[in-house]
């Protein structure tokens, strides 16, 4: 695959592939653990499953708030990035999320979202608006207990329900994120889309994609886009909408006029226009999901042509086509 390095009318380092992908977003993994153990993440059958991540996390998120700040301005300086989306592991159990999230809003960055399962959000959501976060997509595969009891292991959903309703009255634009597997959600789909329709919040559901653990049993869990398209025609007339560039998810409009989205990985994989670099807790790049070699740039933060070939080699990782990864996404970043 041909890598271009361009230098551009105002001087500024462009690089792209042959297929025009660069890096324009950047997702940063804060910390590599999470107080839920759902089952597209964590092995059910490893164990113990780890409890009071609060208490483990300084352990696992070794980089503080200077190093981020310093890893994401030197990244910036190179690709001005459009997007930061922080997630994990469980971005909320990153102490100094707050001051984080202010730093990173000073570098002048167009949009800072968040990924989170949402269960520590409720007396942090106005502290984190104020510091800066525009949005926030919660994962929430579930509004029945029992069914979200099966998919994470924790009590916890009422606590993620309150996070949701805080961040709205915060002034928080909220995204629910769903991954449909079979056997555990799949019959829940319609009630957790009237949740959501009723609450005017945006909704995509997710194929499960194959990574970590799931290589064993991946096509007993997985539920495709027509799969779920199938489920909820049965209830409302649907019309496609046009995709835009560069995103994650295909949406459709129900004949009363709510909107929801799909992002199917694996049925319509949107590699081709992929603009996303990814960022461990560990200070390693990524460019793309189907390849779990990790790229130091710990060591060159300072030097921009040094970071600039690490930037090219996680550039030539991307593929066309989503291929399956060892690592969990609890690792790499969602
Ligand atoms: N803890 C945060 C959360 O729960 O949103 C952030 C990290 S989590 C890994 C980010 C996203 O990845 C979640 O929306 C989760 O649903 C999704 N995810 C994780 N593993 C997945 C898989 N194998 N297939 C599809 N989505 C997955």
């Amino acid at each position: 695959m041909i890598l271009e390095r361009q230098i551009d009318v105002v001087n500024k380092i462009k690089i792209s592939d042959s297929f025009g992908r660069t890096f324009k977003t950047l997702r940063v993994s804060l910390i590599n653990t999470c107080n839920l153990a759902c089952a597209y993440c964590v092995d059910p059958s490893a164990s113990p499953i780890p409890k009071g991540g609060r208490d483990n996390a300084s352990k696992l998120s070794p980089l503080g708030v200077g190093d981020y700040i310093k890893i994401i301005s030197a990244l910036n300086n190179l690709l001005e990035f459009d997007t930061i989306r922080l997630t994990g592991g469980e971005p909320l159990l990153y102490k100094q999320l707050v001051p984080l999230v202010k730093g990173i809003s000073n570098l002048g960055i167009p949009t800072l979202k968040m990924t989170s399962n949402g269960t520590l959000l409720d007396n942090k959501a106005h502290d984190l608006k104020n510091a800066g976060i525009n949005s926030i997509n919660i994962s929430l595969d579930a509004v029945d207990p029992d069914i979200s009891y099966k998919i994470n292991q924790r009590k916890n959903l009422q606590k993620v329900l309150n996070g949701i309703d805080n961040a709205i009255a915060a002034g928080i634009n909220i995204k629910i994120n769903c991954v449909v597997m079979k056997g555990y959600n799949d019959n829940h789909i319609i009630d957790i889309l009237e949740y959501c329709k009723q609450r005017n919040i945006s909704i995509r559901f997710l194929e499960l994609m194959e990574m970590g653990h799931l290589h064993q049993n991946f096509d007993e869990l997985f539920f495709s886009e027509k799969d779920i398209l199938n489920c909820i025609s049965s209830h409302y007339q649907l019309t496609a909408l046009k995709r835009k560039p560069n995103a994650t998810a295909n949406y459709w409009k129900t004949d009363d006029g709510y909107t929801f989205g799909i992002i199917s990985n694996v049925s319509n994989p949107f590699c081709n226009d992929c603009n996303r670099l990814r960022l461990d807790s560990y200070g390693n790049i990524y460019g793309c999901l189907s390849d779990n070699s990790p790229i130091s740039i710990i060591d060159c933060i300072d030097n921009e042509q040094q970071l600039l070939n690490k930037l090219m080699k996680a550039l030539s990782q991307k593929k066309q086509k989503f291929s399956g990864s060892k690592l969990s996404m609890m690792h790499i970043g969602g």
